[in-house]
């Protein structure tokens, strides 16, 4: 039988735990009520803001955010309580497995912006290439 914490539940509301969790927790939930009722209960916590999803967290002191989070966390479309939440996570209690991943993910960024960079060089010298050698194997 699955069990799952309210750290998980509330990333689950958030559509951020991973996907094999996630429907796990959707297959159990089908049966179980009294999963129901804790999924209810968190959902209306978030809602209530004071219980934010970063509440929770630091209540249960517990989970790492995830990826997709993180992801937003450095794009800076999160909501306010959920990035400085995050960013007390890594800052101040120094966690660095969100650490390494948000260089992780600074790091695909900067790199996806280089290849779109050299994508575009690429094409303009194929172009090039292909105007100066029009030959017969083309086509
Ligand atoms: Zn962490």
């Amino acid at each position: 039988m699955h069990s799952f914490s309210d750290s998980e539940i509330a990333a689950y509301l958030e559509e951020d735990l991973e996907a094999t969790r996630a429907s796990a927790l959707e297959a159990v939930s089908v049966e179980d009520t009294s999963l129901q009722q804790r999924i209810q209960q968190i959902r209306q916590q978030m809602n209530d803001g004071e219980h934010s999803l970063g509440a929770i967290w630091r209540q249960h002191n517990l989970s790492c955010p995830g990826r997709k989070t993180l992801g937003g966390y450095l794009l800076g479309i999160l909501p306010d309580a959920q990035s400085l939440f995050i960013r007390s996570h890594i800052e101040t209690r120094g966690c660095l497995t969100c650490q390494a991943n948000l260089d992780d993910l600074e790091q695909q960024q900067t790199e996806t912006q280089d290849t779109l960079a050299a994508r575009a060089t690429r094409y303009f010298h194929s172009s090039i290439g292909h105007l100066s050698q029009q030959s017969d194997n083309e086509k």
